[in-house]
């Protein structure tokens, strides 16, 4: 690209994101300068070190994806450790394993073959068509209904009602059934969370991730492209933008709505405190939905002992407001509308791309922001 501005590419946003584009664009020997509003770089997988142990500040993130590109690309950047999750939940003081699996059945009701499980998920199921039935309903109309048929009424209420009407702050009579079909429901003993052929997190932490993709970029923290955004424009031919779509267009439309997740983080003067990374916590009563102890993601065995203290993070989800972090899109119509929308403007931009969580209005994953951007022709 022949070019009298400074840069190919000014890259809006240091998230992985814009961290992968600006190494396939640094690769490919165009010029690149990443911003970001905030103090670090690396976005939500941004980690700090504490007590010398990696703290996921803006929540758990667990890599997992079943693509081998994918995962020798990012193993080609960091080793990853062999990290598998394995949630426990906590109901009232009993403690459950997760997904839904024959050690929950067990816990359950006592049961220890799958043909004892099973039959005791289908006499719930049974109860649940019946129900549905009798108000002439074929096909679930809601995540109760839903998580009614799929393992019936036991598991509904102690692992799935309290923990999913304080995530999403609505009843589950008033969520789509969508939200719920993904969940693992398996008759072996098996605790790992994803179904997914690779899981694991960088060796060192996700820094070590985001360092090795802007290996040899240009980078500006404290630096929000909306403060001063025809400066920002100058300095390079084509943008990639990773922030909110609708602050792009000065909101123009109206403004797009999240949830968010607030963390309690607290250094605990112990070596090992809830003995796994990610405890959920179901019962309606407790605030928060869950307790991540971030050394089990790093550290394993007798590995844990090797650091006298532990740091924890309380979850609160909550609605998002102006000022807070957002997290989550929402996929209700009116927003989805709304995306649509400023989507239409978007794709008719001859000179900005459009990427990551943020810029599409999107849930994503880490391993499908990879993917994406590894298949992205970059001129
Ligand atoms: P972000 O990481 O949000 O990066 C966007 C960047 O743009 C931010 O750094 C922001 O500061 C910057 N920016 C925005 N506006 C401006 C501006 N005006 N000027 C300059 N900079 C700006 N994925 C998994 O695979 N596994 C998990 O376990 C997992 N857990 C998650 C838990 C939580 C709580 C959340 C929120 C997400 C989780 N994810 C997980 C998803 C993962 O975080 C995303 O896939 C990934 O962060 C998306 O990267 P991104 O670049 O699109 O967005
Ligand atoms: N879920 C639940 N109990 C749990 C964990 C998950 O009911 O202990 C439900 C909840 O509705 C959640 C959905 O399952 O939104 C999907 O869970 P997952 O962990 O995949 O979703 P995430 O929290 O990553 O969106």
């Amino acid at each position: 690209m022949s070019s009298r501005k400074p840069y190919d590419y000014l890259i809006v946003g240091s998230g992985l994101f814009g961290a992968m584009f600006a190494y396939r664009a640094h690769e490919a020997g165009k010029k690149c300068l990443v911003i970001d509003k905030r103090s670090h770089l690396g976005g939500n997988v941004f980690c700090e070190s504490i007590d010398g142990i990696n703290v996921h500040k803006y929540g758990a993130h667990i890599f997992h994806t079943s693509n081998p590109e994918v995962w020798n690309f990012v193993n080609s950047i960091v080793p990853f450790n062999r990290y598998t999750n394995s949630p426990v939940a906590n109901y009232a003081g009993r403690l459950y394993n997760l997904p839904f699996n024959m050690n929950t059945f067990y816990q359950m009701w006592g049961v220890t073959t799958p043909e004892a499980a099973k039959a005791k998920i289908e006499e719930q199921r049974q109860e649940a068509l019946s129900a549905m039935r009798a108000a002439g309903v074929t096909e679930p109309r809601n995540l109760e209904e839903q998580a009614l048929l799929l393992i019936g009424r036991d598991i509904y209420e102690t692992l799935i009602k309290g923990y999913t009407e304080k995530q999403w702050g609505r009843k589950c009579t008033d969520l789509p059934a969508f939200i719920i079909k993904r969940l693992p429901v398996r008759f072996v003993f098996d605790n790992n969370y994803f179904n997914d052929k690779y899981q694991g997190i960088p060796i060192g932490g996700y820094n070590i991730l985001i360092d090795g993709l802007l290996a040899g970029v240009e980078t500006k923290v404290n630096a929000d492209f909306f403060e001063n955004r025809s400066y920002w424009e100058c300095l390079a031919d084509k943008i990639v933008f990773t922030g909110k779509i609708d602050e792009f267009y000065d909101y123009r439309f109206g403004k797009l709505n999240y949830r968010t997740v607030r963390f309690e983080q607290e250094v605990v003067d112990r070596p090992n405190y809830q003995g796994n990374a990610v405890v959920n916590y179901t019962e309606a009563s407790v605030p928060y939905t869950r307790i991540i102890e971030h050394k089990h993601f790093e550290m394993f065995g007798q590995s844990v002992y090797d650091v006298p203290t532990t740091v924890i993070s309380r979850e609160f989800s909550t609605e998002w407001q102006d000022g807070m972090e957002p997290y989550y899109p929402v996929n209700d119509e009116a927003n989805n509308r709304l995306a649509q929308k400023y989507r239409e403007l978007a794709d008719a931009e001859p000179n900005v791309i459009f990427g990551g969580r943020l810029a599409e209005y999107k849930y994503y994953d880490m391993a499908p922001i990879i993917e994406k951007v590894l298949q992205l022709d970059i001129i």
